[in-house]
């Protein structure tokens, strides 16, 4: 059973509207596409854990800090006498493991997953021994992108292949497991001390002034796009959007991008654009948005 869900990171989100909106340097795109396919696999496996039909709960995307030290942990599965901490890697290519480096078929070498994942498992059981609950903790690095290959894989690591994965979601499956309410217990003190990440420390420079300002399309990202009657119309790819979801939607955006701008008729008139009409702009504010002021000095939370 699904006992905390996996969400978008603001970080993610605003990364994702610089990327479009605010030339991005080479890291930053980099780091950008990084975060994107860390979620894209994650999710992925999300969708395998969530067939598990036997007696457990799913916990994902959970940040913890321990005597100073924070460890971040994709997926734990509480079972009846075991805990399955789980580090989903979403490497796409070809990569060799030579005892002591995972590097890329270029020789470059990356972090080694199986000593951050070691770090995590043993952080994990100190949390555990402190919260007074000593269950077992087993601790997996799972590769789940299909066109990933891993050269000299190592059988005797706590390593799961993508050709291996089916095999393993069995094997969770078959476990026996009858939980009880301590294990629910544990679940809950698991998400109370989850710590919620602010994108602050990750984010690159940006001002309001170099952010290009447009509606996007939903789909495509491309600025071009249109209004036709109630609707935005995408240039590019056809797509359509009625103009209130497509209003809403940018107010989001500014909403994540600059947490400290007052959402007005004027700032989102100009935000967004291609809409010619203010009177339309504060009927959608007024109608999705809770209006605090009056008159000219109206804004919107
Ligand atoms: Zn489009």
């Amino acid at each position: 059973m699904l006992f905390k869900a996996r969400s978008e990171t603001d970080l993610l989100k605003i990364l994702r509207i610089l990327n479009t909106r605010k030339e991005q340097t080479l890291e930053e795109k980099q780091y950008y596409s990084k975060l994107e396919k860390g979620y894209e696999g994650e999710v992925q496996f999300d969708l395998l854990t969530e067939k598990l039909l036997n007696d457990c709960l799913i916990l994902n995307d959970l940040l913890f800090e321990i005597n100073g030290t924070k460890f971040q942990i994709d997926t734990v599965i509480i079972f009846q006498d075991t805990i399955y901490l789980i580090d989903i890697k979403f490497f796409d290519g070809e990569y060799l493991y030579d005892g002591e480096n995972f590097q890329t078929s270029y020789g470059k070498i990356v972090k080694d997953p199986l000593n951050q994942l070691d770090r995590s498992k043993s952080l994990l059981l100190q949390l555990l021994q402190h919260l007074g609950f000593g269950l077992t903790v087993e601790a997996y690095v799972v590769f789940n992108n299909p066109d990933f290959t891993l050269y000299h894989a190592p059988q005797n690591k706590p390593i799961i292949l993508p050709t291996q994965l089916n095999r393993f979601m069995k094997k969770l499956d078959k476990k026996p497991s009858k939980l009880n309410n301590s294990h629910i217990k544990l679940a809950e003190k698991l998400v109370r001390l989850n710590i919620v990440q602010t994108p602050d420390n990750h984010l690159p420079p940006y001002k309001y002034e170099q952010v290009k300002k447009g509606i996007t399309c939903k789909t495509c990202h491309s600025f071009s796009v249109i209004t036709k009657g109630r609707k935005v119309v995408c240039g590019a790819c056809g797509h359509e959007e009625l103009i209130t979801t497509a209003v809403i939607r940018n107010v989001q955006e500014v909403k994540l991008l600059f947490p400290n701008r007052k959402i007005t008729t004027k700032e989102i008139y100009d935000w967004c654009q291609v809409i010619k009409s203010k009177k339309r702009i504060t009927r959608i504010l007024g109608s999705n948005f809770k209006a605090v002021g009056v008159c000219k000095w109206t804004y919107y939370e």
